[in-house]
């Protein structure tokens, strides 16, 4: 192989889900069998990068200031449900379980990784609760010790403060959460949820 092969191939390894062989299989196929998909993809990537952005307010992705989500005013904007990722809140809305809006974090708070509530999107979340504008968080986090350290983190926030908070993830597969679950466990799980002590 080529030495731009190599490069490309490592910048490849680098996406989720892609191992070595993958992203062999993917740079051939670019390069080699399909260079109109190259063209097509950089500019799609082009396209996208100049575009997308996170939502201001909720972290989901958006092209505009907030997403549709946000925007979109026959949503209950007081009931936010709180994700890790972007594909988390995706697999709640096809649900079609759920009114409310998100808050999605980027991940959740890990010390041993020093992940901080500085290095995910906690501030905006603060900042929304400290506005008034939040009746109930809905914590639809991973049912392992991170998640749980995460929930316990944001509803010790909330004291005072007489947002409720809530949990879901009975029924939920343990330690993958909402990601992993299908579309009628995550509609009784968002049903069953419970209060947060
Ligand atoms: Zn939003």
């Amino acid at each position: 192989m080529t030495p731009a092969f190599e490069k490309l191939q490592q910048q490849l390894k680098r996406l989720p889900g892609v191992g070595y062989r993958s992203a062999e299989r993917i740079a051939l196929h670019l390069l080699v069998e399909k260079p109109a998909h190259l063209a097509e993809l950089v500019a799609s990537l082009q396209a996208a990068a100049g575009s997308v952005r996170r939502c201001e307010r909720c972290g989901n992705i958006a092209e505009e200031t907030h997403c549709a989500l946000c925007a979109d005013e026959r949503r209950d904007q007081r009931l936010i449900c709180v994700v890790e990722h972007v594909p988390d809140l995706v697999a709640i809305e096809r649900s079609a379980a759920f009114r409310g809006v998100y808050h999605v974090l980027h991940g959740k708070l890990s010390p041993i990784h020093g992940v901080g509530p500085e290095q995910l999107n906690v501030a905006t979340l603060l900042a929304r609760i400290e506005r008034g504008e939040v009746d109930e968080l809905v914590l639809a986090l991973s049912n392992d010790v991170e998640g749980e350290a995460t929930c316990h983190y944001l509803t010790q926030r909330l004291v005072s403060t007489g947002v409720r908070a809530t949990r879901i993830g009975f029924g939920l597969p343990s330690g993958g959460g909402v990601l992993y679950a299908d579309a009628i466990t995550l509609k009784s799980a968002l049903e069953g949820r419970r209060d947060y002590q």
